[in-house]
């Protein structure tokens, strides 16, 4: 059987537009974010799709014109969304560390909320405001103390996490935030970790901020909206289905008697899926101990498996056995440059090989590391195809060096 991406086949796409190469199901993108519009239809929120997760102009567009937000968390981003065509009413600020330059980017372009994770940024925001002769929206990160059961690296919410401001200090930070002359305080919002697979964790924090949007409100600091961020997993092994109509429903309980607007930030679950990343094998190396299929895309295309432990399933478009034990890795100079480890696999020469669930945190973190150009990506859409970033070239690399000695 082919191996295909919508109707077109992943060895054509590879022979066309060369390995490594990212490709992307348009269709996949779409039923993804409607399938969160119709979940959670009840409660409409503002879906803001999480741009780091992936930030190719085209994605960032497609999702766009389907009515989507954005979660930002630089200038960069936000200049990303701005040029994809996305509304600048929908972006959401977050990040612990935004610069004064940024906080002025984003206040001239109006965006929807500056998601704010400490005091001093409060005051930072506030003196460039009034500065621009503006008003800020603001939300204030809390950081509800739930465990999001989740790999250490991926979870945010805890006391020891550096993001966001402890349940314990909340209140007085409201109370600061509303003082403050050119801030207008209109949300509250947390996100607690990524890659969820049970997600009662955030039903709790969800119930934790409403304690204090009550608080808040009988010292009359009555919010907009409550943010909980992103989160939700998606299956890459052998995980269970994350419950996306039992956080739906869970939250319709909390929120349907309140008028409080609902504001979600997926990233992985929107675009997770949607992705494979395809590599060619250069060898096939008997170790002494171990076999290596050695393959042309590295960690600097994928550093998932290296970073957080994580696991893509591999799949030969060729049909090959028997399966043996190997590691699949890449040519980069570095023991941790991996993409599976201890996986039975056939394969030789020359194959394809499919490694799926990259269509998130892949493209958007790889690297240059060992000057190697980065990936080329391409949209399917049923038979179409569009190269939406173009391979790097050697010459891209060293573009902003100067030899000078
Ligand atoms: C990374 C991030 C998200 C998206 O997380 P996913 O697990 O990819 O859904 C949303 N909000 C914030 C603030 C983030 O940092």
């Amino acid at each position: 059987m082919t191996k295909m991406c919508e109707q077109i086949s992943f060895e054509d796409l590879a022979q066309q537009f060369g390995t490594p190469l990212y490709v992307y199901s348009q269709n996949e993108l779409s039923t993804a974010f409607s399938r969160y519009q119709q979940t959670f239809s009840a409660l409409k929120p503002l879906i803001c799709y999480a741009v780091k997760a992936n930030s190719n102009l085209s994605i960032l567009r497609h999702f766009a014109q389907l009515g989507s937000g954005f979660d930002t968390v630089s200038g960069g981003e936000i200049a990303r969304v701005l040029a994809a065509g996305g509304a600048a009413d929908k972006i959401i600020y977050s990040g612990v560390g935004k610069s004064v330059a940024e906080i002025e980017y984003a206040l001239t372009v109006g965006i929807k909320c500056f998601n704010v994770e400490s005091l001093p940024e409060l005051d930072r925001i506030n003196e460039v405001a009034q500065r621009l002769n503006k008003v800020a929206p603001i939300s204030l990160r809390i950081n509800p103390d739930v465990d999001a059961k989740t790999h250490p690296y991926i979870s945010t919410g805890l006391k020891a996490n550096k993001f966001g401001i402890a349940m314990s200090d909340a209140e007085r930070a409201f109370v600061y935030a509303h003082s403050l002359p050119a801030l207008k305080v209109i949300g509250i919002d947390c996100h607690i970790g990524s890659q969820l697979i049970d997600l009662s964790p955030l039903i709790e924090a969800c119930e934790r901020l409403l304690i204090l949007v009550d608080k808040l409100a009988q010292q009359n600091i009555v919010l907009q909206h409550i943010d909980l961020g992103g989160g939700v997993g998606i299956v890459y092994h052998e995980e269970q289905t994350p419950d996306l109509h039992f956080y739906a429903d869970e939250l319709t309980k909390l929120l349907q008697q309140r008028s409080l607007n609902l504001i979600i930030e997926p990233g992985r679950s929107l675009v997770g899926q949607a992705g494979t990343l395809l590599t060619r094998v250069e060898y096939v190396k008997q170790g002494e101990e171990k076999n290596f299929v050695i393959v042309d895309a590295a960690m600097n295309d994928l550093i998932r498996p290296t970073l957080y432990e994580a696991y893509h399933h591999i799949e030969n478009t060729v049909f090959r056995q028997p399966e043996i034990l190997v590691d699949v890795v890449g040519p980069i100079c570095e023991t941790g440059d991996f993409l599976a480890q201890n996986r039975m696999l056939a394969a030789e020469q020359g194959d394809l090989l499919l490694v799926h669930g990259a269509g998130a945190y892949a493209a958007s973190m790889a690297s240059n590391y060992n000057s190697r150009c980065r990936a080329a990506e391409i949209l399917v859409n049923g038979k179409e195809v569009k190269l939406i970033r173009e391979r790097e070239k050697i010459d891209d690399l060293f573009a902003n060096e100067r030899a000078l000695l």
